[in-house]
Order: C-alpha cells, then structure tokens, then sequence
C-alpha cells in the first residue's frame, strides 16, 4: 500500500467517481486522514474499501478533493509529465502545436484534461500556468519542468500567473513570476494569422481570450466591407480579424483604458488603424447611441454569474444588454452575442435571447450556434466543462 494519506467516503457515495467524475463533495465523506493540509495529494476510497481515484485535498469549499487520476499512481515528474504529454497529444491531433498560423493554444483545461485547478496556455513558445487551486500551486515547479520536457523546443519559458487565481486562501507567497526561462512580459502571437499583443503580466487571466478563436474566424467571415462594433472588446480581439478581413469601419467599446490602450496598439499592429476607432465607455451606455450605421454587433461581456446563487440575475443581465442592441440595429443586421457564464447553459441563453426580442419587438433568426474551441475540451464525464456559448443572430 502507498503511504498516501486516505479519505473514505460514505456508503452509497462513489457512484460519480466510479463514472469518472473527478469531485468529492465535503458531505460524501465518512472519514479522513489525520493533519492533513490544503493541497495534500490524497487517495479517495470507497466504504466498502476499493480504489476509487487519486486527488488534491483543499479543505473548506464544498469540493474537498478534485481526482486528477482514476488509477493509483505515484505523483512525481513522470506523472505530471504523462498528463501534461497528454495534453499535448490532443492540441497535436487539432493541428495547434505546430502550426504556421496559429501559436496561441490552451495547452492544459483543468476537468477537461484529468487536471482539475490547473489551466495552461501557450503564447508564442511562452507557456503562461494558472492554479486555481493549493495542490496544483505546490506543484507548480514539477508541472513547469514536465511541460519544458514535454514541449522541448516549442516553448522557452514558463510563467507563474497564480496570485490572483486560486480560488482559497492564497499562499502568502504567492507571487507571480517565471518558474523556468525568462521571457520578458509580453510577445505578438498569431492566431489564424492574425497578430496580437499579448501581455501575460499585467493582462486578464493569462493574457488574451484564447477561447475565441474559432468565432473570431466567424466574425471575420462576416465583415468585409462592413461596419463593426466590437463591444466589451478586452485587447480587440475580433476588431482585428474584423479589420484584416476588409471591415470598412470597426469601433470597439471596453470600460477598461488599459484595454482600449491594448486593442489600439492590436489596430496599430494590423495596419488597419485608419478605419478603427475605440471607445473607454461602458457598453451599456454606448448602446444609448443610435446603432442603425453598424452591419455587424458584437457583445461579448465578462460572466454574469460566477455562482448558481447569481444565475437569476445574470439572465436578467443578459437580457437587458441583448434586449438594448435588438432594439437599435437595423434590418438585415447580425449580432454576435456570448455568455461565458458556466451556470446559464445553452437553453436558458436561447430562451434569454428570445426574451430580449420579444422585449425588443424584433424577429430573429439563429445562423450559428457556438461554444467553445476544442483545446477547452468538455471531458463527457464532467459536463461543468462546458461555458462559452455563442449566437449568431440575423436581425429581420
Ligand atoms: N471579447 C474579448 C474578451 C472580453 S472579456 C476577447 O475576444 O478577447 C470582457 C471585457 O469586458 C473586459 O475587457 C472588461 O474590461 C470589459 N467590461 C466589463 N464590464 C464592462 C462594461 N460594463 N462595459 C464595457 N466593458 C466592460
């Protein structure tokens, strides 16, 4: 038997890790191991004592332990350097690893890929890691050097952009920085061949929406000779593809300066600064403006609701916003609107949608129905994976 401390559930409680769901709820434990801290690795046993998976330990939130392994293992750097070897496989298989187009990618999506708590992307042969929990922040340096193994040439550098991400009582140490190589602060990136900035110390999450990638390329489909506005814009994202594919105008909104000063320098960058302009103003009151010059409108708002408790309110959110574009834009208009909120699923975004019409007085129609890029993979057993989602609406 391996010396990992134990934690045994109550009768009748396995059946979810035994369908390869990776969450220990603090109420289906009987018993745990004695002084054990956040982050421990422990194993997860059955009451009747079978194997059920092996996992961090954080104690206090609803989730006690998060199963990164459904098979006993010992977590050293060949492990860590299996998972992260998998990982790779897969954005090998989508064509990302090695692309002359593309070197933006998730490289690691927690549930998605078997590592709860651990998010990893990949900018330009700088890989920028996220733990959202203690026990993958304790792991941090094996997982650092798993992935300079593992990538080898494609990636230089590995940065540590944990501080503000673990979700409970950050370690006082918590610093961000690089744990291995040194890549300065910011690199251009191309993304279908698209360049931007991007700025993994000071920026959002780990720098840059990687997880827009594909409905960028919709965006883009649909804006030649156009006018576009990009609202809740973060570092321009779709006003660049909008731009490089003939946009005759695009004007982006964000509330943020640092993000406007960002998406400016993504215009400057694409050689199409003469036909954006940006705004540092709360979309909500931008679209108090008339909207009848744009073809194509897109609102891409940060998550409403971040917990069940607040997923009344966010629809309401959702709707108000949607409800005040539907109003303004013209006939034969298309809007792009998202929510990556992970408690309003797809249905309840429709059925927010067709409540914002009917309160608009306008008739849509549904051209695409989006969601998220396959390096944020949905693991089939853990359906919470699922976030981003998209319409594409013809405004009639
Ligand atoms: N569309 C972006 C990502 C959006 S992230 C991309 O493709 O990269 C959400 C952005 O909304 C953030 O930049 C944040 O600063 C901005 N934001 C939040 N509330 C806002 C508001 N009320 N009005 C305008 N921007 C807002």
């Amino acid at each position: 038997m391996s010396n990992i401390p134990h934690i045994i559930l109550a009768k009748g409680k396995e059946h979810s890790l035994l369908r390869f769901h990776p969450w220990v709820f603090s109420g289906a434990v009987k018993k745990k191991a004695d002084g054990l801290q956040d982050g421990d690795v422990v194993e997860v046993y059955s009451a009747q004592n079978e194997f059920l998976g092996t996992g961090h330990y954080q104690h206090g939130g609803s989730i006690v332990v998060r199963v990164f392994s459904f098979e006993p293992v010992e977590v050293n750097l060949a492990f860590w350097e299996y998972k992260i070897g998998q990982a790779y496989k897969f954005r090998t298989t989508l064509g990302l690893t090695n692309s002359s187009k593309t070197n933006v990618y998730r490289l690691v999506f927690a549930e998605g890929d078997g590592l709860p708590g651990l998010v990893i992307d990949v900018y330009n042969g700088t890989a920028v890691l996220q733990a959202h929990t203690i026990g993958m922040y304790r792991a941090r340096h094996e997982i650092a050097q798993a992935i300079m193994n593992v990538l080898g040439d494609n990636v230089k550098a590995v940065y540590d952009k944990s501080a503000e991400s673990l979700s409970q009582k950050a370690p006082a140490d918590a610093v961000n920085g690089y744990l291995l190589g040194d890549n300065g602060a910011e690199t251009i990136v191309d993304e279908n061949g698209n360049q931007f900035y991007v700025d993994w110390v000071n920026g959002q999450k780990t720098g840059f929406f990687v997880d827009q990638r594909e409905n960028r390329e919709l965006v883009a489909r649909y804006s030649a000779g156009k006018k576009v506005l990009n609202t809740f814009c973060y570092t321009g994202g779709f006003s660049v593809y909008a731009l490089n594919a003939g946009a005759e105008l695009v004007h982006s909104v964000d509330s943020s300066k640092r993000a406007i000063e960002l998406t400016n320098r993504n215009a400057e960058l694409s050689g199409h600064a003469d036909k954006h302009e940006a705004f540092a103003v709360d979309t909500f009151d931008f679209l108090k403006r008339p909207l009848e010059e744009y073809d194509v409108v897109i609102l891409d708002p940060p998550a409403f609701a971040k917990h069940l408790s607040a997923r009344h309110n966010a629809v309401m959110g959702y709707k108000r916003l949607n409800a005040e574009a539907l109003k303004k834009m013209k006939s034969g208009s298309i809007l792009f609107t998202f929510s990556c909120s992970q408690v309003v699923d797809k249905y309840l975004f429709e059925n927010t949608l067709m409540a914002a019409a009917i309160e608009a007085g306008r008739s849509i129609k549904i051209m695409h129905q989006l969601s998220q890029p396959a390096d944020h993979p949905i693991s089939i057993f853990c359906p919470e994976g699922e976030y981003l989602k998209g319409l594409v609406l013809y405004v009639e």
